[in-house]
């Protein structure tokens, strides 16, 4: 038994009682109130959940039926949640009609460049402010990023412009930092199988962007997605941006076929980032249009006032006028799949 389905009459009594029943089992119920149905997620060991018990559940008033969940991961499946979950960001919507459009530089390099990314973004359509605080550099020679001087001038953009921002959380002894700051916090794709920084943002109440591995196969995102969502926090945006493959002529291989791959098995939005994926600016614009075309939630773009100064992925950042162009190119291709920018 994973799932409980309730009645639409079952009561928050009954729920409690439901609850009870389950933690004298040592289970933990997972209650997600959907606008028809309340479903309850059982979550432990539920083999230990004999068949007797299971019927007794099912034979209970408030109770429709129980039901087990094949696919390792359950809380992230679809057959948890029919309907696509959308995340509230401030005033600002994941998952819903309108795309998120998530553009900023790879690292936030100083005050006036972000407040500059910021507004010049926020013109051209984009409805979110990213930049990291805290680099998962490959050398570490390289620019690690600002800290908490960084995620200071990440909030002064957002109170200039209103966009929301996201960041990057690379050790759970920053998470009160990223807690005051962001309002979405990035897993990168270094960190996503990094268990115990899932389990700490899995305990927060800020929505959670979890890049794929570099080398990391869509059950086992998902599985990641799993270790965040059992501690309790239900908002999980995925974040394809291309993984490892014996390709060299781009960086990674952006696998858009994720997009509708993961429609069918879970509920989670998916946004896709071309940047990572293709690591040349130039190559970008086609695959984010692809990316919408193919059904993406949103996207995640690198854009920097000054690529060719800029300090971390300068040659897959696109240049103000040619993030404009693109956004102009993507609204007829939104509105070609029911979405807008
Ligand atoms: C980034 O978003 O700047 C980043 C480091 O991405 P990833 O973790 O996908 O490499
Ligand atoms: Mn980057």
């Amino acid at each position: 038994m994973d799932i409980i389905v309730l009645r639409p009459t079952a009561t928050k009594e009954d729920i409690q009682h439901i609850t009870k029943r389950l933690h004298g089992l040592g289970l933990k119920a997972q209650v997600s109130r959907g606008t028809e149905r309340t479903i309850i997620g059982v979550i432990g060991d539920t083999s230990k959940v004999t068949e007797e018990v299971e019927d007794a559940i099912r034979a209970m008033d408030a109770v429709e039926d129980v039901m087990r969940i094949l696919k390792p991961y359950k809380l992230a499946s679809r057959d948890f949640r029919k309907a696509p979950t959308r995340i509230k960001v401030r005033d600002k919507v994941i998952g819903g009609k309108r795309l998120a459009i998530i553009a900023g530089p790879c690292s936030v390099e100083g005050r006036t460049m972000i407040i500059e990314t910021a507004m010049m973004v926020q013109k051209a359509g984009a409805n979110f402010i990213r930049g990291g605080a805290f680099k998962p550099r490959t050398s570490p020679y390289s620019f690690q990023g600002l800290g908490e001087e960084g995620l200071r001038y990440l909030a002064e953009a957002r109170e200039r412009t209103g966009l929301p921002v996201v960041t990057e959380l690379m050790d759970p002894r920053d998470m009160e930092l990223l807690e005051r700051y962001a309002d979405v916090i990035q897993i990168g794709a270094r960190n996503m199988q990094n268990f115990r920084l899932l389990l700490e943002v899995g305990m927060s109440k800020k929505p959670v962007l979890l890049k794929r591995g570099l080398s990391a196969t869509i059950k086992e995102w998902l599985m990641s997605a799993e270790y965040i969502l059992s501690r309790g926090n239900q908002k999980v945006i995925l974040c394809e941006r291309g993984i490892r493959t014996f390709e060299t002529a781009t960086r990674n291989t952006l696998d858009l076929s994720a997009v509708p791959v993961l429609r069918e098995l879970t509920h989670l939005p998916v946004v896709v980032d071309p940047s990572h994926g293709v690591g040349k600016w130039d190559l970008v614009p086609a695959m984010a249009k692809a990316a919408v075309a193919a059904g993406a939630d949103g996207l995640l773009i690198e854009v920097h006032p000054r690529p060719e100064e800029a300090l971390s992925d300068g040659e897959q950042s696109l240049k103000p006028k040619v993030f404009q162009k693109l956004m102009k190119e993507l609204a007829p291709i939104a509105k070609s799949v029911g979405r807008e920018l």
